[in-house]
């Protein structure tokens, strides 16, 4: 019998004990190792089995373990999933009684044929959409059930196991059935021993003949499992496997891995996966879902865990597509494709699957785009601005440039839509230094014109001065325009940010208020109490990525009599199936074009042996009486360890390179304020070089920096590259990016650094960036204000082409979706916790 009372016993006492390791002699590991041991020469029943398993793979180094862990190493014991650990309390027998019926039920259900019968997975139809009655697909009691209901109401999910979920976020059986896999491992080709084809991923059934064990000098275990099947025997080689306990001679076991060669030419899978052959197959032969783990949470335990919501929830979800959407766009129903993409029959199967959920997540989100959209152009209306033409006339003349094609695309088209009552949104993204700021001027200039002010904002205090100052330049030639009617209008600015002191701020505060100043540039101390417009006609957000969603629609409600016009500006260019998710309820306008005359940034990946090369280059340009950056490597783990790294970078680079220069350092540790006080010194040339962890992303203007260093360049991502080589080039000289890569310089690595050798084009950049990294990592944070793609890709142009045709005819239809309360749900869920876009 396996005794799995005392197993509870001891776990207990150790547990009230503080997981201190000294009820048992020798260790609580000796007790485990020998309780495992015993209780598969007990013959185990498969539920039993299931549990030794566990046991083994999570106590059996409990000595090694710190007592965080060990605690919950120990709690998942006691508490497992029901289908793991049933029998514990001594009601043993009855519930696993219940256990086995509901696996039998299973099987019974599944579409995957069982492992002993191992027919070839039917291929299921390929192009007619799959949209069965629910109760032909669903799991067994198709009762309705709350989806938002807490994990831990999943039977057999006690408190630890759900708090472990709350690692992967998982904190109900909704979350569960939406937690997706990121891959498959195909594990669904089957063969007899003497028919596996060596260096293929394959499956296998059999029978365990023999276990040996043996231990290599260094302590390692080294476990041969030998297989026998009617055609022959092969061995399975596991190494300090714990797992391979449970596994006895006579065993009917799935083994799934690489074959590969062993010794003499015959073959063998090392450490493979494997399960016993009695129930419906989950780890092995088959596709195989591998999700994200974080924590202690182990993947055969969660896999099983949503095995077992799946089978019993999934069909308790709701279609809210209505029918003709799904036959239009050949969409299988939502149940079915929550099942498929996480136990696919097959891989068409699986594909199906992911692309009904894909066009889930945009045409959601274009719903929600849509409506917000709506929303905000119904709010109130907007002043129409019209400004005349004479006076634009003479505004653009007293520009020391023409402007560039798409600088004119741009205006003219602010121009349209602020002439209207329907209030702008619109979007402008152009490239640093392709000249968004005469754009922004132009815009505010309409509006001054007619008596009412603008706003712009800065993330940072030194934009905020840098947009000032560039303001108050443009400007400036007003005075001496031949146009009495553009001298007239010279505007009036004002900068509200951190370093302007109180007095003078609440001196800026009564001339707004008063309307006597025209133009606020600031941070986003114009959004702080006591600002107050007289007439607030236009805002404008600049690099408005890096502001929260809050920020933006507070400074909106500034303008409480009207509804000002919204302009946005980003330097990031995004490609278009990202914009049309994120912004997708704004209009966009690119500047593509860069003024003329521009030096293009030379760029040259140099290779880690010639960093002194690189170093004497960098002596040289400062010499010159040119400024430097150097970035430091990405330190994924912490931004707490990244800022070491960078003050250590920085003090070597100090001591033992440039001993004899200048050198500052920022990094992400730091408050804003430091970091504003240090790009502020440097630009004021106080420093010949800053060192820089990625927190200089932002669109610093150092026309004096002529060289930047990156190193690690292989580990960012193209976008952010061009980012940071957007640092220089923004004065006269011939400026320089130089790419100093890491040790382990990876294909991918080494591919991306070519492309941004090759190409100054940042949207061409974005597009290669997004095709290799995907959107999670685009932008480098997280963005706010955007929800989760989870599951379709930025790639899938088509498909978000088809959920905005579909979106916005279900709109135009139906813009309250009064008919549709189960997609008006989702979209309000959706937006809900991401916030206010706008
Ligand atoms: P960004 O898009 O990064 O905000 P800026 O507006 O700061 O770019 O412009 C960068 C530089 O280019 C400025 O010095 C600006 O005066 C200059 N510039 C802008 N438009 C033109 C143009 N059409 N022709 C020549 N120079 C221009
Ligand atoms: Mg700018």
């Amino acid at each position: 019998m396996v005794d799995i009372e005392k197993l509870t016993k001891v776990l207990k006492l150790e547990a009230q004990d503080g997981y201190q390791n000294r009820k048992v002699m020798r260790g609580l590991e000796a007790f485990i190792t020998n309780w495992v041991n015993l209780s598969l020469k007990a013959n185990p029943s498969p539920t039993e089995a299931r549990l030794i398993e566990m046991v083994a793979d999570r106590l059996t180094d409990y000595g090694m373990l710190l007592s965080p862990a060990r605690a919950q190493a120990i709690q998942a014991v006691l508490e497992a999933p029901a289908f793991v650990l049933k029998g514990v309390g001594g009601r043993g027998s009855e519930k696993s009684a219940e256990l086995k019926v509901t696996s039998n039920e299973l099987k019974a259900n599944s579409s995957q044929p069982s492992a002993v019968s191992r027919q070839p997975s039917a291929t299921s139809s390929k192009s007619t959409p799959n949209i069965p009655p629910q109760s032909s697909v669903l799991s067994p009691q198709p009762s309705p059930v709350d989806l938002s209901a807490p994990i831990i109401s999943v039977k057999g999910v006690g408190e630890a196991y759900a708090r472990l979920l709350e690692f992967i976020e998982v904190r109900t059986i909704g979350d569960a059935l939406y937690y997706f896999p990121f891959r498959h491992e195909d594990f669904s080709s089957f063969h007899k021993i003497t028919e596996l084809i060596w260096g293929r991923v394959e499956s296998v059934l059999a029978q365990v003949v023999d276990k040996t064990s043996t231990r290599t000098r260094n302590g390692k275990e080294i476990i041969e499992v030998i297989l026998s099947d009617e055609t022959g025997q092969m061995r399975a080689i596991f190494f300090n496997s714990k797992m391979v306990y449970s596994l006895k001679p006579g065993a009917q076991v799935v083994m799934s891995g690489r074959v590969e060669r062993y010794q003499n030419n015959s073959i063998c899978f090392k450490t493979p996966q494997f399960e016993l052959a009695d129930h419906e197959l989950l780890h092995t032969g088959r596709l195989v879902p591998i999700y994200h783990l974080a924590g202690p949470l182990k993947q055969q335990a969660l896999r099983r865990l949503i095995k077992s919501v799946v089978d019993r929830y999934a069909g308790s979800l709701p279609e809210h597509l209505p029918a003709d959407i799904m036959q239009r766009n050949s969409l299988d129903g939502l149940a079915y494709s929550v099942k498929n993409l996480h136990f696919p029959p097959d891989i068409s199967a699986k594909e199906r699957a992911r692309r009904r959920l894909a066009f889930d997540e945009f045409f959601l989100i274009q719903l929600g785009v849509l409506s917000k959209r709506h929303e905000w152009q119904d709010e109130r209306p907007s002043i129409p601005f019209r400004p005349d033409p004479g006076l634009m006339d003479g505004w653009y003349k007293t520009l020391p440039f023409e402007l560039t094609e798409d600088q004119r695309g741009s205006v003219y088209s602010i121009l349209a839509d602020i002439s209207h009552e329907k209030p702008m949104r619109r979007l402008v993204q152009g490239d640093v230094g392709s000249g968004k700021t005469v754009v922004a001027a132009t815009a505010l200039l309409a509006v001054i014109a007619q008596g009412f002010q603008g706003v712009m904002m800065a993330p940072t205090q030194i934009l905020a001065e840098q947009h000032f100052k560039g303001l108050s330049r443009i400007f400036a030639k007003f005075a001496e325009s031949e146009s009495a009617q553009v001298r007239q209008l010279t505007p009036r600015l004002a900068l509200l940010s951190g370093s302007v002191k109180k007095k003078d701020k609440e001196a800026t505060y009564a001339k707004i208020l008063a309307g006597e100043v025209d133009i606020v540039i600031g941070t986003t101390a114009i959004i702080q109490e006591g600002v107050e417009f007289n007439k607030l006609g236009l805002v404008i957000t600049d690099e408005q990525h890096r502001f929260g969603v809050v920020q933006r629609s507070t400074l909106r409600d500034k303008a409480n009599i009207t509804n000002p016009h919204v302009l946005t500006m980003t330097a990031t260019p995004i490609p278009r199936s990202l914009s049309l998710t994120i912004y997708g309820d704004l209009d966009i306008s690119l500047i593509k074009t860069m003024p003329p005359g521009r030096k293009p940034i030379k760029t040259k990946m140099v290779h880690p042996d010639e960093r002194d090369k690189a170093y004497d280059f960098i002596r040289k340009q400062i010499a010159k009486g040119y400024q430097a950056f150097v970035i430091c490597p990405l330190v994924e783990e912490s931004e707490k360890i990244e800022a070491k790294a960078a003050i250590d970078e920085h003090a070597r680079l100090q001591a033992d390179v440039f001993p004899d220069l200048k050198l500052a350092l920022l990094h992400g540790r730091m408050k804003p304020s430091e970091k504003d006080q240090i790009m502020l010194a440097f630009r004021d040339k106080q420093h010949d070089i800053l060192v820089a962890t990625s927190v200089i992303e932002v669109g610093i203007d150092i026309p004096n920096a002529s060289i930047i260093l990156i190193e690690g360049a292989d580990r960012f991502g193209l976008a952010q590259l061009h980012q940071f080589r957007g640092r220089v080039g923004r004065g006269e000289a011939q400026s320089y990016c130089l790419l100093l890569p890491g040790d382990d310089l990876s294909e991918a690595g080494q591919q991306r650094l070519q492309i941004i050798e090759q190409s100054n084009d940042g949207f061409y950049l974005a597009e290669q960036d997004l095709k290799m990294r995907g959107p999670g990592e685009f932008f480098g944070t997280r963005q706010s204000g955007v929800p989760d793609l989870r599951v379709a890709g930025l790639g899938d142009t088509d498909l978000l082409e088809l959920a905005r045709t579909e979106a916005s005819q279900l709109f135009a239809r139906d813009p309250d979706l009064l008919g549709y309360p189960l997609i008006a749900k989702k979209v309000s869920q959706l937006w809900s916790t991401e916030g206010d876009l706008s």
